[in-house]
């Protein structure tokens, strides 16, 4: 664990110059938030989990060529690695029972709207019964996301 959370403070500390010369929307583009909180995540499970032993490799790499990727405005491989970093997110979720964040309300928004056009039907009222819908939906999901928040389950 100790070599795991030194992995991760240098980790943060390489990306640390990025953060403070990249604009907001550059630091999206790059990905650096999430990148920083799966990286805590891979960190956490490395010793139990071969998949995250090599996801923690990759984030190594990507932190590494970063300055190029930055200097050339490399796409490709920019990418690439987005594609990556969201098979990392997807093996958190179903292996480490972790959820992105505001992923219960996002969800429960589309069940909502279910359930609010069964409720119309059942009103004879379409338009009614879909903002009742949607305002259960988001009201679940934020108790989910929070609930998952506090048990500290949110990448
Ligand atoms: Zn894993």
């Amino acid at each position: 664990m100790k070599a795991n959370s030194r992995w991760y403070e240098e980790t943060i500390g390489k990306l640390e110059p990025y953060k403070s010369s990249l604009s907001k929307r550059e630091q999206k583009k790059y990905q650096l938030d999430l990148l920083e909180r799966v990286s805590r995540r891979v960190a956490e499970f490395n010793e139990e989990c071969g998949e995250c032993q090599l996801f923690q490799q990759e984030i190594t790499a990507y932190v590494n060529e970063l300055g190029n990727m930055v200097h050339l405005s490399d796409n490709t491989r920019r990418k690439q690695y987005r594609r990556r970093l969201k098979q990392t997110v997807r093996h958190l979720q179903s292996q480490h029972k972790l959820v992105p964040k505001g992923h219960h309300v996002g969800l429960w928004i589309s069940i909502g709207t279910g359930i609010g056009v069964a409720i119309g039907a059942a009103m004879g009222k379409t338009g009614v019964g879909i903002p009742i819908g949607i305002a259960i939906g988001v009201a679940i999901g934020m108790m989910l996301d929070a609930r998952a928040k506090k048990e500290d389950r949110v990448i």
